[in-house]
């Protein structure tokens, strides 16, 4: 068990090393999904390409710009996802979410989340966590509602 201290340098390190080389950064000319994703409130923006074979997310690209933590969140959710069905990757943005938008200290799904779980330290900073939570978002966009602008404005962080 990874104690809270831990992942809060953990997280810190990790958002600088993903801002300074994000990964997976670009576009997929042939993307099955492409979704568009807006956080308002820090100015993120950030373009989700996702090329499907079958259910399963066989190449996943995004670019944009955004603050480190956006850009960190979207490189390490590719990261995470490739190669990834949509259903696993569902559960994914469920634990993340809950994750992100619980008390500090609440629980965390770390055997599920794996190196994502480094976000439990966004949750103590509530104005950040729609920074974190936008590439997801917008991936569920891509996933379920193509075409649509996935923006965090509806976001509940309470
Ligand atoms: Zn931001």
């Amino acid at each position: 068990m990874t104690g809270v201290s831990d992942l809060r340098d953990l997280y810190q390190e990790v958002i600088l090393d993903h801002n300074k080389r994000p990964r997976n950064f670009g576009a997929i000319d042939d993307a099955s999904r492409k979704a568009e994703g807006h956080n308002p409130l820090c100015g993120d923006r950030l373009t989700l390409y996702i090329k499907l074979d079958g259910d399963r997310l066989v190449d996943v690209r995004f670019s944009g710009s955004g603050c480190a933590i956006s850009k960190a969140s979207a490189s390490m959710m590719t990261d995470a996802i490739k190669g990834r069905t949509v259903a696993e990757v569902d559960a994914l943005f469920d634990a993340f979410h809950q994750m992100v938008t619980s008390e500090p200290g609440g629980v965390i799904e770390a055997a599920r989340l794996g190196k994502l779980a480094v976000f439990a330290g966004v949750a103590e900073f509530p104005t950040r966590v729609k920074c974190a939570s936008l590439p997801w978002h917008t991936l569920r966009t891509a996933l379920h509602e193509p075409g649509a602008v996935a923006t965090t404005e509806n976001e509940t962080t309470s």
